[in-house]
């Protein structure tokens, strides 16, 4: 349980393509668990590895208001998504920070879980924004590279960080 150093905007770890995850193994768990501990310590409803340093295709989300539902993501791909939702968008990469972004309002995910078995989680609105945002995130796209307008100043108590 650790608390990991969050990659910020300007980092080229950012921008780089991850690599697909082959095995989980005790230094992955230990990664996952760190995420998941960076990701609620920073209140944050996602986080991927890329931004704790790490170029591999893992993510962690939890958009439930209680932080008690992670959904872990291991290669993750989006594989159907409709309809359209337009908002706000932060990034723990990018504190304070929040641009307007289009997304689909429906994603559904296929991953791996840490038994590396195949399955595939659905989400709507926050959830669906979440998993285009880290997915992003394992390209080296950020959601600065998507955006409408300029780069505004967040309120943090409405905007979610991804
Ligand atoms: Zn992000």
């Amino acid at each position: 349980m650790a608390i990991r150093n969050i990659r910020k905007f300007g980092d080229k770890v950012l921008t780089k393509q991850s690599k697909p995850v082959t095995e989980v193994n005790q230094k992955l768990i230990t990664l996952i668990n760190d995420m998941l501990d960076t990701m609620y310590e920073e209140g944050g409803a996602g986080l991927a590895a890329p931004q704790v340093g790490i170029l591999k295709r893992l993510a962690v989300v939890d958009t439930s208001p209680e932080g008690d539902s992670p959904i872990i993501l291991i290669n993750p791909e989006i594989i159907e998504v409709s309809g359209e939702q337009t908002g706000g968008e932060g990034c723990l990469s990018l504190p304070g920070k929040v641009g307007i972004v289009k997304r689909p309002n429906y994603v559904k995910v296929r991953a791996q879980d840490i038994n590396m078995e195949y399955f595939t989680v659905e989400g709507t609105e926050l959830t669906a924004r979440a998993f285009c945002h880290e997915i992003d995130h394992l390209n080296g796209v950020l959601y600065t590279d998507l955006m409408t307008g300029e780069l505004m100043d967040s309120d943090v108590e409405e905007e979610e960080e991804l």
